[in-house]
């Protein structure tokens, strides 16, 4: 089982947050510690901004990366990191979302439909929307995070060239990265992906 540390949570959490009092970590059932929502969310907005930029920015600025891919045969293989994250991000929300949830998560994530046009939609009430998108973001900031072998999130992990985890019993030390990407580059929300009929 994931096991979430105050020093993980600490930077995300929000400090003006009630539950958690900014230090991202509350008291869960049998005396567990359990993230905060606020921590959660913050997680999926990282991950759903980086979504947006791989899938809006101009293909000519991906590129293929050379990865190591580890095991016996100490591999390595050419990967596209944007394209592999963005269906590796549709992907995992569709599978740890129900058939409603999704289909909000779709609208409003995926399509990039403001709360009044997916409430006509979807003959939601406000409210509702609201709520879903709240349990949404819970629930895969969760996902992104805890998902194995490989999460989604920390971002820099993820597309990172050198190798996440050296296998059990140690595998030598870890080759230096082939290729440096360039560093991430912070945005401002551009406008929405595709306009929604
Ligand atoms: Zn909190």
């Amino acid at each position: 089982m994931f096991e979430w540390t105050r020093s993980e949570t600490l930077g995300l959490a929000k400090n003006t947050c009630t539950q958690c009092f900014g230090l991202g970590l509350r008291a869960g059932r049998g005396g567990r510690s359990v993230p905060c929502g606020c921590v959660l969310r913050a997680i999926f907005r990282a991950c759903y901004n980086r979504f947006r930029y791989c899938a809006t920015k101009e293909k000519y600025m991906s590129r293929a990366t050379l990865e190591f891919t580890g095991g016996r045969e100490k591999r390595f293989t050419w990967s596209r990191k944007d394209e592999e994250y963005v269906a590796d991000f549709c992907l995992v929300s569709r599978r740890h979302l129900n058939a409603d949830e999704y289909r909000v998560f779709k609208y409003h994530f995926l399509l990039g439909a403001d709360w009044k046009l997916c409430c006509r939609r979807l003959q939601m009430d406000r409210g509702n929307f609201f709520h879903m998108v709240y349990r949404i973001e819970n629930r895969l900031g969760r996902v992104f995070r805890e998902l194995e072998p490989y999460s989604l999130y920390p971002l820099d992990e993820y597309f990172s060239s050198t190798p996440r985890r050296q296998p059990a019993g140690g595998g030598g030390p870890a080759p230096e990265p082939l290729a440096m990407r360039a560093p991430i580059r912070r945005r401002r929300l551009s406008p929405p992906l595709r306009k929604a009929a």
